[in-house]
């Protein structure tokens, strides 16, 4: 059987190139605490993009992101814009 090794293992060999200038992720912040897609976020994002901040805001460590999309498909509508990392940007995924 084949080795593939662990998900952190295989996510360590990825790189980020972040757009300093440009998040590719906002969110609403009342329309997530009133539907409760906010501590949602944290709980599913596997990269932990979604952070509680002390005044109970949503922190979002965009330069961090996977772009699997999850987040965009579990929440409701108008809760989170999000588009891939402008050109060149975000997450390169390397095999072996
Ligand atoms: S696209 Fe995936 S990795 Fe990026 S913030 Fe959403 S859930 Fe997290």
């Amino acid at each position: 059987m084949t080795d593939f090794g662990s998900v952190n293992e295989r996510l360590s060999k990825d790189t980020f190139t972040t757009d300093e200038e440009e998040s590719h992720i906002s969110i609403d912040q009342e329309l997530a605490r009133l539907t409760g897609d906010a501590d949602m976020l944290c709980r599913i994002c596997p990269a932990h993009v979604y952070s509680k901040g002390e005044d109970g805001s949503i922190q979002i460590e965009y330069a961090a992101c996977l772009e699997c999309g999850t987040c965009l498909a579990m929440t409701h509508p108008g809760v989170l814009q999000w588009h891939y990392p402008r050109g060149g940007m975000g997450v390169s995924f390397r095999e072996g």
